[in-house]
């Protein structure tokens, strides 16, 4: 099964506040922000996410705009899926708002008991959560994440065995996870409009658009998929580096500067691993082995290191009261959250920047080398001598 909660910040956003129910409205930036989710009827009436909140206000003048509510989407999520393992512990959480139920290992006699099991998760969900949930299910992910996504909202598509190809043919190729937005006017202007031209295409024309991906585009197109429901324990997980001096050291630029050098590290990983981190702690070790340790959560999890940055600072000076040489410094990133797209258009557009300019350097280092980039607050660091052992220790 895939679920994909519909307009599902608006709808948070309603269940608190019923007034909101049957109008245009919408959750996003009020100044210079961008609108991340929109209820179906402002959809109706042209908003569409992301869309600037300037530009929303211009094509439905009379929108509501609901500023965003820290805590509330991530409280309401994390209750639509513990509901969900209410059905089968196999529950990926994906999003904040989609996910993934591998209901096979739970023992259904039948089909039809089955989806009666799913219709009563879903009326537990809207009665309880006040959401509206859009269902797919089918023998993979591939298709059951496409199903759900074709007749929003409160969809319940059922895709049977057998009929994954005959299903997604006449789809437009859009539809399938690999198109985006780029590649699918390329190939409608080729003549591959649907995913039934792909598979009668000549693979030297398909080559031309997927290089290498051919094959994989193929299978999908088939309707093939063989990824696991992955139910990784992410909420255990943390990101973590530490640094031993060769000498004790009593700089706090030095000190600073080492921290951030950790999390210069360990935020490139988080995104790697398609993962937002709330709290950041930082450890300071005396010689002697005493540890002191501080720590802040943002109020939304991030994957970007200007969002650690300043906390760097406070932390280590309530840490290292004392003032005296230290032998260790660690930075520990916890509280880990799959990466919701969506957390990220709460903003004025400079986080979006931002995370364009990390992906740049992301990418940039996996092609030239990790030292091909280097921040500017590192350069006076590029001299440093006497660090005795560094352990980094990925995802744990
Ligand atoms: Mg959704």
């Amino acid at each position: 099964m895939h679920l994909d909660a519909d307009a599902f910040f608006v709808a948070c956003e309603q269940a608190r506040d019923p007034s909101l129910r049957g109008k245009k409205c919408a959750v996003g930036g009020t100044t210079r922000g961008i609108i991340s989710s929109a209820s179906y009827e402002a959809r109706a009436a042209g908003v569409y996410t992301p869309m600037p909140t300037t530009k929303a206000l211009q094509v439905c003048p009379d929108l509501v705009l609901i500023p965003h509510t820290p805590g509330l989407y991530g409280r309401v999520s994390r209750r639509m899926f513990d509901l969900c393992e209410m059905v089968t512990p196999q529950v990926e959480r994906r999003s904040i708002d989609e996910g993934y139920l591998d209901v096979g290992p739970c023992g259904f006699g039948s089909q039809a008991e089955l989806e009666a099991s799913i219709r009563a998760l879903d009326a537990t969900i809207v009665a309880e959560l006040g959401l509206s949930i859009s269902w797919g299910l089918a023998t993979n992910k591939l298709v059951a994440g496409i199903a759900s996504k074709l007749r929003k909202p409160r969809a319940f598509v059922v895709v049977p065995p057998g009929e994954e190809a005959a299903f997604l043919a006449p789809l437009g190729v859009g539809r399938l996870p690999g198109i985006g937005a780029k590649t699918e006017p390329r190939l409608v202007a080729a003549g591959l409009r649907l995913v039934a031209d792909l598979l009668v295409a000549p693979e030297a024309r398909l080559r031309s658009f997927f290089g290498d991906g051919v094959a994989e585009i193929l299978a999908m197109a088939r309707g093939e998929d063989l990824s696991p429901v992955e139910t990784v324990e992410w909420e255990a997980k943390s990101y973590s580096q530490q640094e031993t001096f060769a000498r004790d050291i009593a700089d706090f630029g030095e000190i600073e500067r080492v921290a951030k050098r950790m999390v210069d590290e360990l935020v490139p990983k988080l995104r790697a691993d398609r993962k937002c981190a709330r709290t950041l702690t930082v450890k300071i070790r005396y010689p002697g082995m005493e540890d002191v340790s501080a720590g802040h959560s943002l109020p939304v999890a991030s994957d970007l290191e200007t969002d650690f940055y300043p906390l760097l600072a406070p932390l280590l000076r309530n840490a290292w009261r004392q003032r005296r040489p230290l032998r260790l410094v660690s930075v520990r990133l916890s509280q880990i959250e799959e990466r919701a797209r969506q957390l990220d258009l709460f903003d004025d557009g400079q986080k979006e920047k931002r995370r364009r300019l990390a992906a740049a350097v992301d990418a940039l280092k996996q092609v030239k080398g990790g030292a091909a980039v280097t921040r500017g607050h590192q350069l006076a660091d590029s001299g440093r001598s006497g660090a005795r052992g560094s352990t980094t220790h990925g995802s744990v």
